[in-house]
C-alpha cells in the first residue's frame, strides 16, 4: 500500500468507524487511483478524492409503522446523497435487516463511479432501511413504504435525487412509494425508476442489470475471441439480478446450474432451462417462497442449506467456466475465489455490488482471469434507469428493442472505457483499475470545473 493510500485510509477509518464495507470500497478505489494521482497532481492538491469520499449529504430518519396486528414497529430510514458533480443523485433503495450507514455509504460511493461509466448524466446516491420485507403481508409492506416515503419525499425529486430498487425493493415497493410521493407532492414526475409500465416505467428496466452483466461477460470473452455459447455458469441469488442473468445466459446458449437465497442453494447439473426459470420467477416474485422448493420440484437437483459457520460457500465449488455473483456484498471470499479458479472458472462478472472480498479480488487479478467488477458489470441497471428518466422527460416510451440495443451499446462502451483506461495507466487487462479510473476521471474533471463545492 502506498503512503498516500495508507494515510488516506487512516483518516477514513478514524472518521467513519465501524463501517468496514465503506473502508473496503474506498481502499480498492484509492489503490487504483494512485496511478492517476501520480500523473495528475492537480487532483491531489484540489483534494478531489478526499471530497468524493465525504457524502454531500446524509439523511437519517425514523420510519414508524403498524403491522396487521396493530403492533407498532420502528425502522431506520437512510438516504446518502454522495456526489452530484455530473447529474442529480441516482441510486437504489435497499430494504434488508443488514442495512446500516456503512453499507449504504459503500454502495453510494461505488454508485458515483458506476454512474459516471454509463455515459449518462447521473450523480451517485443510495438509501434504504433495515426493514425486512420477507414474511410481511402486502398491506404491511405498503404501510411501511408509505411511512418511509412520507419523510423521503422532502429530499428527492426528478431533478434532485431519483431512487430506484435494490435488494428487497422491487416493482411492488416502488409502486407503493411512487403512490405516496404523488399523493403528498401532488405531482406526477419521474422521481423513481423501476416504475410499472402503465405509469412511466421503461421496458427492459427489470431485465437490465442481469442482461447487462451477461453482455459485459460477452464483451470480456470477445477479447479472447470466445462467446458464452456452451459455457457452464454459476449464478448466486434468485432475485431480480439472478433471474435475468439466467435468462440472458439461456438466450446466448450458456448453461446456468446454480441459484441461491439466504437459506441455501440449488445445484442443477442438467441446467436451469426456461421452464425451470419460469418456476423460479413465479416462486420468488409471486409466491415469495424459498429456493429449496426448486429441489423439491425437479428431480436430480441438489439443495444445500447455508452453513454460517463454514469458511467458504459451496456454491462456488463446482466445475464451471463463468461465475455471476448476484446476491450480496462479500459473498466470494479468498477461499471461494481459490475454489472458483481450481474448478476452471475464468470469467467473473459481478451482478451484485462488491460481492468479492479484497482477498478474492487479488486472487482473480493475479490469475489474470476475465474479472469484471460490479461497478462496470452491473451498471446496466442504472443505465436503463437513466433511459427511463429520459423517456419520462420526453413523455414518450421506447420499444423493447430500442432500450435493449441502447443497453447493449452502453455495456460495450463501458467495457471499452475500462480497457482503454487500464491500458493508458499501464495495467492492461485489469478491469478493476479500468473501471475505477474511467469513472473517477469524469467526476474529477467535473468537480475541477465547478470549483471548491
Ligand atoms: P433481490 O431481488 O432482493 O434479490 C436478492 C437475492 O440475494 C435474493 O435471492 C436474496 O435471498 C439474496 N441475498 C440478499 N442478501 C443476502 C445475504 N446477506 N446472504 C445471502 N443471500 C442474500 O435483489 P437484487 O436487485 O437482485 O440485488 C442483488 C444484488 O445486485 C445486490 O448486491 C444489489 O446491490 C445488486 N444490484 C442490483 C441492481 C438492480 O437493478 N436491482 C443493480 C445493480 C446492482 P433472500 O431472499 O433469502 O434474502
Amino acid at each position: 500500500m502506498s503512503d498516500y493510500v495508507a494515510s488516506l485510509m487512516e483518516d477514513v477509518k478514524a472518521k467513519n468507524p465501524a463501517e468496514p464495507e465503506f473502508h473496503q470500497a474506498v481502499q480498492e478505489v484509492a489503490e487504483s487511483l494512485v496511478l492517476v494521482l501520480d500523473r495528475h497532481p492537480e487532483y491531489r492538491s484540489a483534494k478531489i478524492l478526499e471530497r468524493i469520499i465525504e457524502p454531500e449529504r446524509v439523511i437519517l430518519f425514523r420510519v414508524p409503522w403498524a403491522d396487521d396486528q396493530g403492533q407498532v414497529h420502528i425502522n431506520r430510514g437512510f438516504r446518502i446523497e454522495m456526489n452530484s458533480a455530473i447529474g442529480p443523485y441516482k441510486g437504489g433503495l435497499r430494504f434488508h435487516p443488514s442495512v446500516n450507514l456503512g453499507i449504504l455509504k459503500f454502495l453510494a460511493f461505488e454508485q458515483v463511479f458506476k454512474n459516471a461509466l454509463t455515459t449518462l448524466p447521473m450523480g451517485g446516491g443510495k438509501g434504504g432501511s433495515d426493514f425486512d420485507p420477507k414474511g410481511k403481508s402486502d398491506d404491511e409492506v405498503m404501510r411501511f413504504c408509505q411511512s418511509f416515503m412520507s419523510e423521503l419525499c422532502r429530499h428527492i425529486g426528478a431533478n434532485t435525487d431519483i431512487p430506484a430498487g435494490d435488494i428487497g425493493v422491487g416493482g411492488r415497493e416502488i409502486g407503493f412509494m411512487f403512490g405516496q410521493y404523488k399523493r403528498l407532492r401532488n405531482e406526477f414526475t419521474g422521481v423513481l425508476t423501476g416504475k410499472g409500465l402503465n405509469w412511466g416505467g421503461s421496458l427492459i428496466r427489470p431485465e437490465a442489470t442481469g442482461y447487462g452483466a451477461v453482455y459485459f461477460a460477452a464483451e470480456m470473452l470477445g477479447t479472447r475471441n470466445e462467446t458464452l455459447e456452451g459455457k457452464t455458469c454459476l449464478v448466486s441469488g434468485s432475485g431480480n439480478v439472478a433471474q435475468y442473468t439466467s435468462e440472458k445466459l439461456l438466450d446466448l446458449g450458456a448453461k446456468p446450474v446454480t441459484l441461491s437465497d439466504s437459506s441455501g442453494y440449488i445445484y442443477d447439473e442438467a441446467g436451469i432451462d426456461r421452464d425451470k426459470l419460469a418456476f423460479v420467477m413465479d416462486l420468488k416474485n409471486v409466491r415469495r417462497g424459498r429456493i429449496k422448493e426448486y429441489a423439491d420440484k425437479f428431480p436430480g437437483v441438489v439443495y444445500t442449506a447455508t452453513d454460517r459457520s463454514a469458511d467458504h460457500n459451496p456454491l462456488w465449488n463446482h466445475k464451471a467456466h463463468c461465475a455471476f455473483p448476484s446476491a450480496t456484498q462479500n459473498e466470494i471470499n479468498g477461499q471461494d475465489a481459490q475454489n472458483l479458479l481450481k474448478n476452471g472458472v475464468y470469467v467473473v462478472s459481478e451482478g451484485a455490488n462488491m460481492p468479492t472480498t479484497a482477498d478474492g479480488v487479488r486472487l482473480f487479478l493475479e490469475a489474470e482471469i476475465l474479472y469484471g467488477p460490479g461497478k462496470a458489470a452491473n451498471a446496466g441497471g442504472v443505465a436503463v434507469s437513466g433511459l427511463e428518466m429520459a423517456q419520462n422527460s420526453m413523455r414518450y416510451g421506447w420499444t423493447r428493442e430500442e432500450v435493449d440495443n441502447r443497453l447493449r451499446m452502453i455495456m460495450q462502451n463501458i467495457h471499452t472505457a475500462c480497457v482503454e483506461a487500464s491500458e493508458r495507466f499501464g495495467t492492461a487487462g485489469n478491469y478493476v483499475n479500468g473501471a475505477n479510473i474511467a469513472g473517477f476521471l469524469k467526476v474529477a474533471d467535473s468537480m475541477m470545473d465547478q470549483g471548491i463545492v
